[in-house]
């Protein structure tokens, strides 16, 4: 069987885009979609931050029309993980257990995931108050209280858009030091309804249906406190799903760096490999730069077959 003409792998937004341009622009497309496909809007509820949903959209629907879309120009589909990649040499290979596929081009879509505590009630509770994107979720929290979880630029930031929404926001942090920068810090501290509990660890979120208070430890005493709030928003770090990739192509931190050249701004360090998504940008992080990369990414690839026929 021939090369395909691109091999993408990942099923969220960048890679469900790249597949919609990839296969338009009459590309031999393969998507392996991933065992969980559709990628980290599988977990949301409602999008109402996502253009063209006057009225918001549940995150699976809009998943669902997305990869409907994908198909329309008829990529093909494995949803499956990718195991095993080979990025030395052309034809690049990828593998799904024993099943070894080739491909000219491939982009790299898999995403990362938001950390998590592993906290007893936490997963039952997500999407009812447990979150990981203020961004996403802090509108539902207006004139709340909510407590954030994290001592990092993420946790900063994510407090301070949450302190113009909510009516309170607690930052529990495990240490008596933030990790976040300076200026991050400063604007956090003087933020009147934020306050900070130090040398603390959530040890568990309670509620019947939804969440009403945060269980925190002191680590120095030992002594435990509920802390009644209707919002638990983790921000302690994204993980890349980059595991298989390591050794093929440049990461640092377990995240893609991109090495542009000759125009082509979502190359890999492996020439004719691309990325897309959160798997390369930990800075923006939403479903609509996803897809803008996605597309960068499809019509990188496409330019690059054109270069080498
Ligand atoms: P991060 O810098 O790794 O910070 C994670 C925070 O979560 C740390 O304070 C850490 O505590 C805490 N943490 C980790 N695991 C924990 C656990 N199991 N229990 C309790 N607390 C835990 O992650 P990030 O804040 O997501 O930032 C990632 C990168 O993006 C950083 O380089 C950051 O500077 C950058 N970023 C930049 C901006 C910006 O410039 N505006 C915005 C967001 C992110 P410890 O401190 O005790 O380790």
């Amino acid at each position: 069987m021939p090369p395909y003409d691109v091999i993408i792998i990942g099923s969220g937004p960048s890679g469900l885009t790249a597949a919609i341009y990839a296969t338009r622009a009459n590309l031999k497309t393969l998507v392996i979609a991933g065992q969980v496909a559709g990628g980290q809007l599988m977990l949301t509820s409602e999008v109402e931050n996502y253009p063209g949903f006057p009225n918001g959209i549940l995150g699976p629907e809009l998943m669902d029309l997305w990869r409907k879309q994908a198909e329309r120009f008829k990529a093909d589909f494995v949803d499956d993980n990718v195991t095993k990649v080979d990025f030395r040499a052309q034809p690049f290979k990828v593998w799904v257990a024993d099943q070894e596929y080739e491909g000219r081009t491939v982009i790299l879509a898999t995403g990362a995931n938001a950390k998590y505590l592993d906290l007893p009630n936490e997963q039952r509770l997500k999407g009812r108050g447990v979150s990981a994107c203020a961004t996403c979720d802090g509108f539902f929290f207006k004139q709340l209280d909510v407590v954030v979880v994290g001592g990092g630029d993420t946790a900063m930031e994510e407090s301070l858009y949450l302190s113009k929404l909510c009516k309170t926001v607690t930052v529990v942090h495990r240490r008596h030091e933030f990790r976040a920068s300076k200026i991050m810090q400063e604007r956090l501290l003087k933020t009147p309804n934020v306050k900070v509990v130090w040398d603390s660890e959530v040890v568990d979120v309670l509620g019947e249906t939804k969440v009403e208070a945060v269980r925190v430890k002191n680590v120095k005493t030992g002594a435990t406190t509920d802390l009644k709030a209707q919002g638990l928003f983790l921000a302690i770090g994204h993980s890349p799903a980059t595991e298989v990739f390591k050794g093929q192509i440049a990461l640092e931190k377990d995240y893609i760096i991109l090495r542009p050249h000759d125009g082509y701004q979502t190359s890999t360090s492996a020439d004719g490999v691309f990325a897309a998504g959160d798997v390369h940008d930990h800075r923006y992080r939403q479903a609509i730069t996803a897809a803008g990369f996605g597309c960068m990414a499809a019509l990188d690839a496409e330019k690059w077959l054109q270069a080498h026929e």
